[in-house]
């Protein structure tokens, strides 16, 4: 069955390649993706799926789901089957992150099963996620109920080789303004208070914490407020603060120290702050089984530069999904080894026959991955049993 899933997939190489070039021609970022969700909406509807628009609060996220009662009777194994594609680009540059190339890929993975695997009962469920870039909006997304329906959450993203994660690091973020009092720095120092020195005192507690905090946390910081002229005492100072860890519970215990820090800074300053956190990234519950059904089917479809899982991983808002619900994202290779992404190299090869073969691959890596869980409820057994148990682990 393997063989015409694939196969299907090919046939489709045109439609699915087209829709791909023309959400690259027309970049759409931070939620406001009218025309991608549009595109990748009519197709599913086209095809049978029936859409829900505008779930879990962004009105460009979606929704669309097709169920095969197949042969069986009530009551047997019914996967339902998860997958997520991104649509947004990255403002200014353009799908400088490939992700015109997710919603065609995950949307041939959807179809061709539907079109090639009618005797087993299964669910598919399509979510068209925007705002990765700018919003994490999958964060929001989860909060307001969605992924709550599926299994498995599968998600597909260009890369320079064919891989998967492990880990990603839970990533708590923060805006600090501290608010001074305004005064002559030389003829009335004694009447100011310099909300910049809380800022510079914060960043040095960042510093000093930094040896008592578990191996894997990263800190950074950076001032998006400059308080203004040297002979004026600053009155207002902001900065931003990225906290991160591959645990959740352990980067709890550094948001608490940090929150002490900026309290302690603006004691020793003696100005007032206020803090608002800007993003809650959680870090994955790793599922070594889905990984390894992902990247087999890649290598049965033939792509390129099959790689060990990536050891150095960022945040992404697809965390918070896979910290509630089993999941894998397959890295498809489209651009040379050791390139980065948010790139021109990556806009470069937006349109280019590796980026065709990156939505084909991707579509087939997801498909065969489905449909082995589709044919084999052991296979979800080992999943739901891997993820349980790592939960203990890594929550
Ligand atoms: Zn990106
Ligand atoms: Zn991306």
């Amino acid at each position: 069955m393997k063989d015409a899933l694939f196969q299907n997939i090919d046939e489709k190489r045109e439609t699915l390649t087209g829709m791909a070039d023309y959400i690259f021609d027309h970049p759409e970022y931070d939620g406001k993706e009218y025309e991608a969700a549009k595109l990748l909406t009519d197709y599913l509807k086209e095809n049978g799926f029936t859409v829900e628009m505008g779930v879990g609060g962004y009105e460009t996220a979606f929704r669309a789901v097709y169920e095969n009662k197949g042969d069986a009777a009530d009551g047997t194994y019914m996967p339902s089957i998860g997958i997520l594609c991104e649509y947004d680009a990255l403002i200014g540059l353009g799908h400088g992150c490939g992700h015109h190339m997710q919603g065609p890929a995950c949307l041939g993975a959807a179809v061709a099963i539907k079109e090639t695997c009618t005797g087993l009962p299964y669910r598919l469920v399509v979510y068209g996620t925007p705002a990765e870039e700018t919003k994490g909006a999958k964060c929001t997304m989860i909060k307001n109920g969605c992924f709550h329906d599926i299994d498995v959450a599968f998600m597909m993203h260009g890369s320079p080789t064919t891989c998967t994660d492990v880990k990603c690091l839970a990533d708590q973020s923060f805006k600090v303004t501290f608010h001074g009092k305004r005064a002559h720095a030389a003829l009335a120092p004694e009447q100011g208070r310099s909300a910049f020195d809380a800022l510079l005192i914060a960043f040095n507690g960042i510093e000093f914490l930094r040896e008592h905090v578990p191996d894997d946390t990263r800190m950074h910081y950076t001032v998006s407020q400059l308080p203004g002229p040297a002979n004026v005492v600053p009155v207002e100072a902001v900065g931003k603060f990225h906290l991160r860890s591959f645990s959740k519970s352990n980067l709890e215990k550094v948001v608490a120290r940090f929150h002490d820090i900026i309290k302690g800074a603006a004691l020793i300053a003696g100005v007032t702050y206020e803090v608002e956190q800007t993003s809650d990234y959680y870090n994955k519950i790793p599922v070594l089984k889905l990984n390894e059904l992902l990247m087999e089917n890649a290598r049965l479809a033939g792509a390129p530069r099959l790689s060990p899982p990536r050891e150095r991983t960022g945040s992404t808002d697809f965390g918070n999904v896979m910290y509630e619900v089993p999941g894998s994202c397959i890295r498809v290779a489209f651009v040379p080894e050791g390139t980065s992404s948010h790139s021109q190299e990556f806009i470069d090869a937006g349109k280019t026959e590796d980026a065709h073969n990156c939505v084909i691959y991707g579509a087939k890596s997801i498909a065969g991955a489905a449909l082995d869980l589709i044919q084999d409820p052991s296979l979800m057994d080992a999943v739901k049993a891997e993820f349980t148990e790592n939960q203990k682990k890594f929550r």
